[in-house]
């Protein structure tokens, strides 16, 4: 968890990090973000006056208009939790919540790859794949405040490849971490697979997006192609998008971005294949410019948001 005190301008004043709340309650993580908040006002000496008040990203279901969080599948505690009023009780400061790729989403916006666009969607692929849409200045949340969650669209219906939730074939089976273990041991039982890498006495937790692209890097056949076929379910993707947004650019964030630009170049070359002539205006496709600062300079910036 990070906690940061942030600029209007979006430039990060002072942060830390925590990482010992995996087993605390909702409360005690909320007591425990209430005191590093405070610990950031007096470090910086910054007066309370002069403060907005606190941005709050986070995984999970979110309704933004009164800062409940709905589910949590990291933090199986915070279930229909009213997250911004127990932190405003103790910070005695206005709280604003959101989903943690809508806050990337803003920021990128304001501050990052999307800065001078009115209408820009923003897709991250880590762990998981999420995304947030700003249409005409604003953050677009639907109905339930919940809206932009890509990752579970289905874009294969004949897959394999089990999702987090349940299904199969969802854009976030294909392009995500968390199945990277599964994508693997599935393609190693095909004849002709073709690795350097011993896959087969690895546990599935040291098979991951760093591992991967390494082997990617290095020319590892097997990891060649697992990226690629990402890459290509990743610009099918980000082509449904397009055809239901229409926006004037795409960034994508996340710690996959990092597999690099031949990983990038296939997006865009998938992408711009499939749209071909029904795309009428350039839209680019970006790589997210604030990198792991991006959530929580967005949360802060949710406090700019018009409402
Ligand atoms: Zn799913």
């Amino acid at each position: 968890m990070v906690c940061a005190l942030v600029s209007s301008d979006g430039k990060i004043i002072a942060r830390n990090v925590f990482r010992d709340h995996r087993d605390l309650s909702a409360d005690e993580i909320i007591a425990e973000v209430a005191r590093h908040v405070n610990s950031l006002i007096l470090e910086t000496g910054v007066s309370t006056q002069d403060i907005l008040g606190i941005g709050v990203g986070t995984c999970g279901h979110v309704h933004h208009a009164d800062g409940m969080v709905i589910t949590n599948s990291q933090f199986s505690d915070f279930r229909n939790y009213p997250l911004a009023e127990k932190l405003g009780e103790l910070l005695k400061l206005p709280v604003v919540v959101d989903n943690d790729a809508n806050a990337q989403a803003y920021a990128e916006y304001k501050f990052g790859s999307a800065q001078g666009f009115r209408n820009a969607s923003f897709v991250t692929v880590s762990t998981g794949v999420g995304a947030g849409f700003v249409i005409d200045g604003k953050l677009f949340r639907g109905i339930g405040g919940t809206a932009g969650e890509i990752g579970h669209t289905i874009i294969n219906p004949f897959s394999t490849v089990r999702c987090g939730c349940g299904n199969y074939g969802c854009l976030m089976a294909h392009t995500s971490g968390q199945t990277l273990p599964q994508i693997v041991r599935q393609k190693l039982l095909q004849p002709g697979t073709d690795t350097t890498i011993d896959f087969k006495n690895m546990e599935d937790y040291e098979i991951n997006g760093e591992l991967i692209g390494k082997g990617f890097e290095e020319g590892d056949p097997l990891c060649t192609e697992i990226v690629m076929e990402n890459a290509d379910y990743l610009g099918l993707g980000l082509y449904n998008l397009f055809q239901v947004i229409d926006p004037e650019v795409i960034v994508i964030g996340g710690g996959l971005t990092n597999w690099g630009d031949r990983y990038l170049d296939r997006i865009r070359k998938t992408f711009y294949r499939t749209a071909g002539r029904m795309l009428s205006h350039p839209l680019e496709i970006r790589v997210a410019a604030l990198k792991e600062n991006a959530a929580v300079i967005g949360a802060a910036a949710l406090l700019l948001e018009p409402r």
